[in-house]
C-alpha cells in the first residue's frame, strides 16, 4: 500500500515536470517565433526571404528542443549529486563550475550537470558525459563527421567556410584538421578496403548472366603528389608564426604507389578498391602485406590479370597479389615511348620513322611485338643520345616481351590500357593533393589518402565508426 503511494507520488512528480519542461518549450518557441517574424521586413516576403529568416535562427529552436527532451531522458543524470569515485571508492559530493556547452549540428547544447572531483586521486569525473557518450572536444561527433566528409573533398579552409554556412556551427580551419587527422590516424589498408564478403557479393552481381568468370584486374601506378619535409614544420628561431616558410624549404614530387582493383565483365567496369600511399617500395611492400591473408583478392572466382607502366615496384607488387595472374604491360604507356621515338632527331627523312611509330601503335595491338622490336633496331637517329633512347626502348621492350601480348588480352576481354588506376590516381590523389600552393607533409597526406579511398569504397562510415569507438575508449 505504502509502496504504491509513493509510487503514484512519483509518477505525479513525473507528470508534473514533463509539463513543466514542455511549458519552458512553449514559452521558448513564443519568444522566438516574434524574432523570426521582426527579420522579415516586407509585409509580403518571398518564401526565399521567409526560409532565409527560419534558416538563420533555426539552431535557438532545435537547440532547445533537444535540451528538453535530454532533461526528460537524463533527470537522474542532471540531477545526481553524490558520486563515487571509480579510483578509490570515496563519496564525492558534486562542484561547480557544473555546466558544460558542446557544439553539435542542431545548435549548442547547455548542459546543468554535476562534476565530480577526488582530491586523493586528482581525478574528476562526470558521469552523465559517459552516458551522453560525449566526445572531450567541444564539437561532438555529428558536427566532426560533417567536417571530415567536407575536408576530405576540400580544402581545410573551405571546409570550415561551408560548415558554418549550411550547419551553422563554427569551426575553425585547424580544428577541422585536428578532427581529420584523428579520424584518419593509423587508417590501413584492411580498414579502408570492403570486406572479403562485400568484394564476392560484387563478383556475384558481375558474373550474373554472364559466360565466363568476371575479369579482376589489379593496375597498379604512381601519381606525383607536391610533398614539403617534415623539417618544414614548427617554430624556428626569431619565428613568431607556426606554420612553415615556403623560403626555408624546398618542395619535392614524390609517387602516391596506387593499386586498384577493377571488375570487368561485358565492357562493365566495376570498382572494387583502391590504396593510394606515397610510400618507398618497402613501405608499399609492408602495407599491402595483410592484403592476400585477408582474402581481398579471391582467386577461384575470377580470371586475374595485372596491369602496370614499367616501373620496378608495380612488377615486384604484382606478383606478390596477383601471382599467376596474365600480366599486361600498360598499352598507353608502351604506346607513349613510340611517340618519343619518332620525336628523336633522324637527319635526311624525318617523316619515315615518324610513320613507322604511328604504325608500329597498331602492329603492338595485335600483338606483333618482334616486329616493333626489329623497327626499333633499324632506325638510325643522328646522334647518341637518341640512340641510347632508342636502346632503351629495345631493352624494355625485350624485358616485358611476355606482357606486350595485346593481341590475345583483346581475344580475352582483358584489358589493355591502364585507364582505371589513371582515373584513381586523378580522383583520389591529385583533385584534393594537386592544388595550386599546396605542398603536403607525407604525415598529412597519406590520412587524406586513406579517408578519400574509403569514401570512394564506400567504407567512410566504418571508418569514421572506428574513430568513435576510439575516442570512447580513451575518455573511458
Ligand atoms: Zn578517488
Amino acid at each position: 500500500m505504502a509502496d504504491a503511494a509513493i509510487r503514484s507520488l512519483e509518477e505525479f512528480r513525473d507528470a508534473q515536470r514533463r509539463t513543466e519542461v514542455r511549458q519552458r518549450l512553449h514559452d521558448r518557441f513564443d519568444r522566438w517565433l516574434p524574432r523570426v517574424e521582426d527579420q522579415v521586413k516586407e509585409p509580403q516576403p518571398t518564401l526565399e526571404e521567409l526560409t532565409h529568416a527560419v534558416f538563420a535562427r533555426r539552431q535557438a529552436l532545435t537547440q532547445a528542443v533537444t535540451e528538453g527532451v535530454l532533461e526528460q531522458a537524463h533527470r537522474a543524470g542532471l540531477e545526481q549529486r553524490p558520486a563515487v569515485c571509480p579510483q578509490c571508492g570515496q563519496t564525492l559530493a558534486a562542484r561547480g563550475p557544473p555546466k558544460r556547452t558542446v557544439a553539435t549540428l542542431v545548435g549548442a547544447i547547455h548542459l546543468p550537470r554535476p562534476y565530480f572531483y577526488c582530491t586523493r586521486c586528482q581525478h574528476g569525473t562526470a558521469p552523465l558525459d559517459e552516458g551522453l557518450q560525449l566526445t572531450e572536444r567541444r564539437q561532438q561527433p555529428d558536427v566532426q563527421q560533417a567536417a571530415v566528409k567536407l575536408t576530405r573533398a576540400v580544402p581545410y579552409e573551405t571546409a570550415w567556410e561551408l560548415c558554418e554556412a549550411w550547419t551553422g556551427v563554427s569551426l575553425s580551419a585547424h580544428t577541422a584538421y585536428e578532427v581529420t587527422q584523428a579520424v584518419a590516424e593509423g587508417l590501413t589498408v584492411l580498414d579502408v578496403a570492403p570486406s572479403r564478403k562485400e568484394i564476392l557479393a560484387k563478383i556475384v552481381a558481375v558474373a550474373e548472366g554472364q559466360p565466363w568468370r568476371p575479369i579482376l584486374v589489379l593496375a597498379l601506378d604512381g601519381a606525383d603528389v607536391p610533398t614539403r619535409p617534415e623539417t618544414a614544420q614548427g617554430r624556428r628561431p626569431r619565428q613568431t608564426n607556426v606554420r612553415a616558410k615556403r623560403a626555408h624549404w624546398t618542395g619535392e614530387w614524390r609517387e602516391a604507389k596506387g593499386v586498384r582493383f577493377d571488375l570487368i565483365a561485358d565492357d562493365r567496369i566495376v570498382q572494387v578498391w583502391s590504396w593510394h600511399q606515397i610510400h618507398t617500395d618497402a613501405e608499399a611492400a609492408e602495407a599491402l602485406r595483410p592484403v592476400k591473408a585477408a582474402g581481398l583478392i579471391p582467386e577461384t572466382e575470377v580470371r586475374r590479370c595485372v596491369l602496370a607502366d614499367g616501373a620496378r615496384w608495380s612488377w615486384t607488387q604484382a606478383r606478390v597479389l596477383g601471382p599467376s595472374a596474365v600480366e599486361r604491360l600498360a598499352y598507353s604507356h608502351c604506346s607513349a615511348h613510340l611517340y618519343t621515338v619518332a620525336a628523336l632527331p633522324y637527319g635526311a627523312h624525318p617523316e619515315r620513322p615518324r610513320e613507322w611509330c604511328a604504325a608500329a601503335r597498331a602492329r603492338l595491338c595485335w600483338g606483333e611485338v618482334h616486329g616493333v622490336i626489329w623497327g626499333l633496331q633499324r632506325m638510325q637517329p643522328t646522334d647518341a643520345q637518341a640512340a641510347a633512347e632508342i636502346g632503351k626502348r629495345i631493352r624494355s621492350r625485350q624485358r616485358h616481351e611476355e606482357r606486350l601480348d595485346y593481341r590475345f588480352a583483346r581475344k580475352g576481354g582483358y584489358p589493355m590500357g591502364s585507364g582505371g588506376i589513371e582515373s584513381a590516381n586523378t580522383c583520389i590523389c591529385h583533385v584534393r593533393l594537386k592544388r595550386s600552393g599546396a605542398w603536403w607533409y607525407v604525415t598529412n597526406a597519406n590520412p587524406m589518402l586513406a579517408l578519400r579511398c574509403a569514401t570512394y569504397h564506400g567504407t567512410f562510415d566504418r571508418v569514421f565508426e572506428r574513430y568513435r569507438r576510439r575516442i570512447q575508449e580513451r575518455s573511458g
